[in-house]
C-alpha cells in the first residue's frame, strides 16, 4: 500500500481520532487527568512566539476535595484576579489555623517560587509523591493553581487560551496513548492538537515528508520501517503492540512535529536496552536543546548536565542548584542517588541508579 498517511476524504475521522487522541494525552499524567473543561477567559491571549520563560511565582496547590474515586476531577475553575484568596493558602506548617479538620495539611504544594530563562533544562528530583508531576500539570494547565501563578513569558497560563498554551507546552512520556490508526497518523494527530490545523489540499506528500523527518529524529524510523507495513501499520488497541521505548520514540516523534517552545519530559523507568535506551537519549537531547525544558529525572546523567536541580520533597522545593553544589550540600540531593558528597564519581551509574531504589 502506498497509502501513508489517511487520504483527506477521511479527514471527519480523523478529526473524531484527534479528540480521542486529545483525551487520551489528557490522561497520561494519570488515570484521573480526564481533561479539566478549561474555558478560556473572554480576553484570553494567544500565546504566540513564546520565548520560552517560565516562573513558579509562590504556588501552592492542592487537589480538590471530595469523593475519592472522583479525586481531582473537579474542574478548573475561571482564574481569579487576585490570584486566589488568601484563606486559600496553606499554613505555615501544622494543622491549619482557622481549626478546620477536613484534611488542613493535604497541600500538594507549597509556596514554590523559581523562575526560568529560556532555553533552560531544569530537573526535578525527589521521592515518589513529592509532587513533580502536580508542578508539571499547572504549566500544561490540567489543574488551576489555589495560590500563586505560573507564567510562561509572563503571562499566568490561566489568561491565555487553552488551545495556544497546549501548542507552546509539549509533552512526552513513555505512558504515551496510542489510538487506533496507523503510525503516520499518531505521529500526525497524537499531541494535545496542534497538528490539527494541517492536512489541506495537496498538503499530503508534505505531510508524509514531515511524518518521516519528525520520526527520524525520534530515532523511530528504523523501527518503523520494520514495522509490517512500515508507517502505515495500525497500532492502538487493534494494532501491532509497540514496545515502552517504541512507543516513548512516537510521542517524540509528535512533539518533534508539534515543535512547542516549552517541553515537559518525563523520563521513562522501565527498562529498555542499553541500544534503546541511548537512541532514546540522543533524540531526547536533540529535542531539548535550545527550548525550555522540564525533566521528571530518572536518570543520574540527566540531572548533570541540567541548568538547574529542583529538588522536591512534600510538596516544597527544598533543595536548588546544580549538580556540584547539590553533591557539596550532602543533603536529600546527595541521598536520593544513594551516595555521599565525593564519592559519586567513583560509581558507575548503574550502581548509584540501583542504590537509589
Ligand atoms: P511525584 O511526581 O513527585 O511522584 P505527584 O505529583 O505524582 O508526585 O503526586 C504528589 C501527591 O499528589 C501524591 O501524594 C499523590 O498521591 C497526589 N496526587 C497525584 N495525583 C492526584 C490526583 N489526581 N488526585 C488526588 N491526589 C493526587
Amino acid at each position: 500500500s502506498q497509502r501513508f498517511v489517511t487520504p483527506l476524504a477521511e479527514v471527519s475521522n480523523i478529526v473524531s481520532q484527534y479528540e480521542n487522541a486529545k483525551a487520551s494525552c489528557e490522561r497520561v499524567f494519570g488515570l484521573q487527568d480526564v481533561p479539566r473543561r478549561v474555558t478560556d477567559e473572554p480576553d484570553a491571549l494567544e500565546l504566540d512566539d513564546v520565548e520560552g520563560a517560565v516562573e513558579y511565582d509562590g504556588v501552592s496547590f492542592r487537589y480538590a476535595d471530595g469523593d475519592p474515586a472522583d479525586a481531582g476531577s473537579t474542574p478548573v475553575e475561571p482564574a481569579r484576579a487576585d490570584g486566589g484568596s488568601p484563606e486559600d493558602g496553606p499554613s505555615e506548617g501544622g494543622p491549619r489555623e482557622d481549626g478546620r479538620t477536613d484534611g488542613g495539611d493535604d497541600w500538594i504544594l507549597r509556596d514554590v517560587d523559581f523562575a526560568v530563562e529560556p532555553g533552560e533544562t531544569v530537573a526535578l528530583v525527589g521521592p515518589t509523591g513529592a509532587g513533580k508531576s502536580t508542578l508539571l500539570k499547572l504549566l500544561l494547565r490540567l489543574y488551576d493553581v489555589n495560590r500563586g501563578a505560573v507564567r510562561v513569558d509572563g503571562h499566568d497560563v490561566r489568561e491565555v487560551t487553552a488551545r495556544s498554551l497546549r501548542r507552546s507546552v509539549g509533552y512526552v512520556s513513555q505512558d504515551t496513548f496510542l489510538f487506533d490508526g496507523t503510525v503516520a497518523e499518531n505521529v500526525l494527530y497524537g499531541t494535545f492538537g496542534s497538528a490539527g490545523a494541517r492536512g489541506g489540499n495537496g498538503e499530503v506528500a508534505e505531510v508524509q515528508g514531515d511524518v518521516e523527518a519528525a520520526a527520524k529524529a525520534a530515532e523511530a524510523h528504523e523501527f518503523i520501517r520494520n514495522l509490517p507495513e512500515a508507517y502505515d501499520t495500525e497500532v492502538g488497541e487493534r494494532g501491532v503492540k509497540l514496545s515502552g521505548g517504541q512507543r516513548q520514540r512516537l510521542s517524540i516523534a509528535r512533539t518533534v512535529l508539534q515543535d512547542p517552545d516549552v517541553l515537559v519530559l518525563d523520563e521513562a523507568t522501565s527498562a529498555v536496552d542499553t541500544e534503546t535506551e541511548l537512541l532514546i537519549q540522543r533524540s531526547l537531547d536533540r529535542l531539548a536543546a535550545d527550548r525550555t525544558t522540564f525533566v521528571i529525572a530518572h536518570r543520574l546523567s540527566t540531572v548533570k548536565d541540567a541548568d538547574e536541580i529542583l529538588v522536591l520533597e512534600g510538596g516544597e522545593v527544598v533543595e536548588r542548584g546544580v549538580h556540584e553544589e547539590l553533591l557539596s550540600a550532602d543533603g536529600l540531593y546527595a541521598k536520593l542517588w544513594g551516595v555521599q558528597a565525593g564519592e559519586i564519581e567513583s560509581l558507575p551509574e548503574s550502581f548509584v541508579q540501583r542504590a537509589r531504589e
